[in-house]
């Protein structure tokens, strides 16, 4: 599953963008539609967009005018334009971006099916249709994928990656595709509207609703919604950008989809019909020369509008999440990367902004909505399952997510303790990526000696403080700023404590909420126990920037996973999926990622229960050299174990049928 040449299907709106973007990340790629003009049509935008890009980059003098030039040669050397499929006999990926009609469809993955190798993977960057379906058409159904770009593709982050009946496999490479043309993908199941047209076409479509039924100005519904921190701008604004024929076909599909539930907007509808699309028809759309085409001059209530907005985000997100579609982490992520959420403007997600305002106080909001307009905001079963369980969002440390609620008094930069009676939490809390910088590895230890040392303390929750990543690797750039002595020191010191956490008689088990690359996925490696949210992806990527893994990697992967699998993760360097490291022996267990946190204290608190010497011995003993070397060690630590007062209490206590007191003697 390398992809070392692309090749796209289709060169309108979506595909010269799309072309472009594989291209900039050196990868060859043929852009291929029926009629020479519009693949000359794709060729000139992925030019334009190139141009735009390699212009900022001299812009901020990283480039200079004269490189820029030779670099735009380079990329465009690398799309091959063409009308027929001679060029596809040795491609790796195919993304077919053909108008949006399933006869169409089908008949270009049979002809793919036919002209590609029977390795390649075939995408489909359908808005709306069945990835099923079109794999219906191809005898390669598990490696057809959904691959759906957001417009316009050179600008918005997402993917949305769809599992038709896709096999692992081939989930994994599109994810590693997609990072690898510099994309956040996000996986999803097969459902009308995928993930992110889906929530925020139930929430905007509630704003359309108010404006038709109560005659509200859309000129002030834009300024007052826009106003709000609640989308980027204001719907109808929006609307105009993305082309009201598109907006309109997907709002119809996802209300005969749904039902009433979602809204369609009967003006927008007459306004396709007399092909009014906004910015792609010259500009009149909701708008023309600034004025309003849709009647009504009622005063809006923003605040009123947004609240609407954002509770029926939340109620959507949460049956996308019951239904299985997609988890926490990547619905968030999709609304932040295609939606424009983004967290640094005050625009949150629906699961942060839930947790944010507290779970107790969007579930009354939802039943008052609820008897106000009826069933469609009825609060989600996850919802009032998490306000049952006390998990009220940030306020009471957990809610979708979980957040560190330190203990007080002296704690260290990079990460915090948490103390929970004989449980610890050590938040792992150094910024976006959450690097294992030599900070953290100071950090970390003085936690853990504090852990140990503190007495009554059992097992000791690793977990990320940072809700997008567990930890994106070692921090390389400060790793590579220390002198040779101070790099040793730490290598030799980082070792010891990852070996002592495997080594001691507190447990360790690490909550990987996502990311886990490098050293992060060593981290964790070194815990007793790996609890992964579904969401959660692993790697050892080193190999990718010519090294090789410091702490462990090349030594507890194959210890966990076996030689083979973890040579390849070594010196392939791709990450693997949750669901693929359970399959393979890396994690212990795969769960939700809202039930991540509460999973991970629970095995703490069934390990902290147990009798410590024992937990000590049966760790030092695991895996000690060969197995006669191991049942030497074995034996050893049998009988150490079974001569110590917690031995005989122990068996006294089974004899007795009574719960045994442990004293670590
Ligand atoms: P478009 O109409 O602009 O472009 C489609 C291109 O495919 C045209 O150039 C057409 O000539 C070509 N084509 C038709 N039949 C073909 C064939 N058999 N082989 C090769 N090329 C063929 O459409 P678009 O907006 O780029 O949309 C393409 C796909 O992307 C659709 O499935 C759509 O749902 C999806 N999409 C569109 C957007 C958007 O905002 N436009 C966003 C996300 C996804």
């Amino acid at each position: 599953m390398f992809v070392f040449k692309a090749a796209v299907v289709g060169a309108g709106t979506m595909g010269g963008e799309i072309a472009q973007a594989i291209a900039a990340a050196e990868i060859p790629v043929v852009l291929k539609d029926i009629d020479q003009k519009f693949v000359d049509a794709g060729l000139d935008k992925a030019r334009e967009v190139t141009q735009g890009q390699l212009g900022r980059l001299v812009k901020k003098e990283k480039l200079t005018q004269a490189q820029a030039d030779e670099q735009l040669e380079v990329v465009m050397g690398r799309i091959t334009g063409t009308t027929d499929y001679s060029d596809f006999g040795d491609v790796d990926f195919v993304i077919e971006a053909a108008p949006e009609k399933m006869e169409i469809k089908q008949a270009v993955f049979a002809e793919l099916d036919a002209v590609t190798p029977g390795h390649a993977i075939l995408a489909s960057n359908t808005s709306s249709l069945s990835i099923a379906e079109m794999a219906d058409a191809t005898l390669r159904p598990h490696k057809v994928v959904g691959f759906h770009f957001f417009y316009p593709a050179s600008v918005m982050p997402l993917v949305e990656i769809v599992a038709g009946v896709t096999d692992e496999e081939t989930i994994e490479a599109a994810v590693n595709f997609a990072q690898t043309i510099r994309k956040q993908p996000i996986v999803c199941e097969e459902v009308p509207g995928f993930v992110v047209n889906r929530i925020l076409n139930s929430a905007v479509g509630e704003i359309w609703r108010a404006q038709e039924e109560q005659g509200l100005s859309i000129k002030k519904i834009d300024e007052a919604v826009g106003a709000q921190n609640v989308a980027p701008m204001g719907p109808f604004f929006l609307v105009d950008l993305l082309g009201l024929d598109t907006v309109f076909h997907v709002a119809e599909h996802l209300n005969e989809s749904y039902g009433d539930s979602f809204y369609v907007h009967q003006g927008m509808k007459k306004l396709v019909s007399e092909g009014k699309l906004g910015a792609k028809s010259g500009g009149s759309g909701f708008y023309e020369n600034g004025e309003p085409q849709i009647e009504g001059d009622a005063e809006p209530n923003g605040e009123e509008l947004a609240e609407l907005m954002s509770l029926k985000a939340i109620v959507e997100a949460c049956l996308v999440l019951e239904e299985g579609v997609s988890t926490v982490r990547e619905i968030d992520l999709g609304m932040m990367a295609g939606a424009g959420m983004d967290p640094r403007r005050g625009i949150f997600p629906p699961f942060t902004k839930a947790d944010l305002t507290g779970l107790d106080v969007i579930l009354e909001k939802l039943e008052a909505a609820e008897e106000k307009h009826g069933e469609r905001f009825a609060p989600p079963v996850t919802l009032r399952r998490l306000v049952a369980q006390g998990r009220l969002g940030q306020k009471a440390g957990q809610g979708f997510y979980a957040y560190p609620q330190a203990d007080e008094g002296d704690q260290t930069e990079t990460v915090k303790l948490e103390t929970r009676g004989d449980v610890a939490i050590a938040w792992l809390a150094n910024g976006m990526m959450n690097a294992v910088s030599p900070q953290v590895v100071k950090d970390l230890g003085t936690v853990w000696e504090k852990v140990k040392s503190s007495g009554d303390i059992g097992a000791m929750v690793i977990a990320s403080a940072n809700p997008l990543v567990f930890s994106a690797g070692a921090d390389i750039k400060a790793f590579t700023q220390m002198d040779e002595a101070g790099g040793e020191d730490l290598i030799h010191s980082g070792h010891a404590l990852l070996r002592d956490l495997g080594q001691s008689r507190v447990s360790t088990i690490a909550a990987v909420n996502s990311l886990a690359f490098g050293g992060g996925c060593e981290v964790s490696m070194a815990c007793d126990f790996r609890i992964a949210a579904e969401s959660a992806i692993f790697g050892q990527p080193e190999i990718k920037l010519g090294i090789i893994p410091g702490f462990g990697g090349t030594q507890r992967l194959p210890r966990l996973v076996g030689a083979h699998k973890a040579l390849e993760m070594n010196l392939i360097g791709d990450a693997i999926t949750a669901h693929d490291a359970l399959e393979h022996g890396l994690v212990n267990r795969v769960v939700p990622d809202h039930e991540l946190f509460d999973t991970a204290v629970a095995w703490a608190r069934k390990l902290a229960g147990q009798a410590p010497l024992a937990v000590e011995k049966i760790k030092q003993v695991s895996h000690k050299g060969d197995l006669d070397e191991g049942i030497e060690a074995e034996k050893q630590g049998f009988a150490d174990v079974f001569r110590t007062e917690d031995g005989k209490e122990g068996i006294s206590a089974f004899l007795g049928k009574r719960k045994a007191q442990w004293k670590g003697q």
